[in-house]
């Protein structure tokens, strides 16, 4: 197995392009992907501040790595969720490699600040737990990159997570929801630009780019993850994948070229006006924000939460997209065999 570029030892093989590479080259050509993805979309201008959201996983890590690499100022930002062991190991990986570059990590602890933890949150208010933790993060994402001046705020969502969207939003013909799955959502109304530069690389490559740079991560799947639909999709994406390498690349990017715009007119006709939230004073379209909606019931006395209910109307369709980009990212891909041998890559 040789480098397609230089001819040497291959470390990986990639199938949809059809080619091995070194390391040396198959790090090049992460950065490239990432920088293409970012001109392509128009993501980032030189120079920009960028806030990483970091989860401490394999993506967001690799994601933070090569967006200081490029040149952009990129700080991170670690949102503790407060799910038992998973969320200090994950708080652990983030630091360490934050302390290791010497770069900022901004840290928020749920629990800690908002008086609740994701579990703990999603059965008082009676939520799935990803839809509380979706709904968490959007909005403290959103916060803190708000707070502190950032033009961008970006999430490591792969090749696997938008394609896994994807189909999933397909498979119902949820139409709104297509017409927002894009790379970037541009700054709006006090929303901050959101940027997903890992749109041309697998899973699969972001864990081999974290080995091959000795960026350690969290290997461990999140426990709330058990049974979610996400991760069936990216199994079946994984075995078609299998049979049709690349097909994953055509059905995302083929959706983004020739079908994504369709869906748009509906998108900005339902979009409704944004008003401060009356309790926190983000923007939103429903008086009192969902995140506020949801600590308020998620930090009521037990006999209270009842009558904490009324506060939760339904939700946006709005809000309903943004949890669906943040679904877990945390997945294993369906593997070709590669040399690096590590158990992080099965
Ligand atoms: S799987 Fe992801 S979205 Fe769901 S609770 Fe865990 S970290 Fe949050
Ligand atoms: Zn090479
Ligand atoms: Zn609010």
């Amino acid at each position: 197995m040789k480098c397609r570029v230089c001819r040497g030892p291959a470390v990986i093989d990639i199938r949809r392009h059809n080619a091995n590479f070194c390391r040396e080259h198959f790090l090049r050509l992460c950065r490239d992907q990432v920088e293409k993805a970012i001109g392509r979309f128009g993501m980032l201008q030189p120079g920009e501040r960028v806030l990483v959201a970091v989860s401490g996983g394999k993506d967001s890590l690799a994601l933070w790595d090569i967006l200081v690499d490029l040149g952009y100022a990129a700080d991170g930002f670690y949102l503790g969720l407060g799910i038992g062991d998973y969320s200090d190991e994950s708080a652990g990986y983030a630091r360490r490699y934050a302390q290791s570059r010497n770069l900022t990590l901004h840290t928020v602890d749920l629990p800690a600040t908002h008086g609740f933890d994701i579990p703990g949150g999603a059965r008082a208010a009676k939520r799935a737990p990803c839809s509380a933790c979706g709904l968490s993060k959007r909005h403290l994402f959103d916060d803190a990159a708000r707070r502190g001046g950032y033009d961008a705020l970006a999430t490591g969502h792969n090749l696997d997570d938008e394609a896994a969207v994807l189909m999933g939003n397909t498979l119902r013909w949820q139409t709104e929801y297509l017409g927002r799955q894009l790379p970037v959502l541009e700054a709006r109304d006090g929303f901050p630009r959101k940027v997903k530069p890992l749109v041309r690389l697998s899973e699969r490559e972001t864990a081999a780019y974290c080995i091959l740079r000795g960026i350690d991560y969290v290997v461990e799947e999140c426990p709330m993850a058990v049974g979610n639909k996400h991760l069936a999709y990216k199994a079946a994406l994984n075995d078609i994948e299998v049979q049709s390498p690349g097909a994953k690349h055509d059905f995302y990017f083929g959706f983004l070229e020739r079908a994504s715009e369709r869906f748009r007119a509906q998108v900005e006709r339902d979009r409704g006006d944004l008003a401060p939230c009356e309790r926190c004073g983000s923007p939103t379209d429903a008086g009192v924000c969902a995140f506020c909606r949801l600590t308020a019931r998620a930090t009521a006395p037990k006999a209270e939460r009842k009558g904490a209910a009324h506060l939760e109307a339904r939700e946006k369709p709005s809000e309903a997209v943004a949890r669906a980009a943040l679904r877990p990212q945390r997945t294993r891909a369906g593997m070709t065999p590669v040399r690096i041998s590590d158990r992080r890559l099965r």
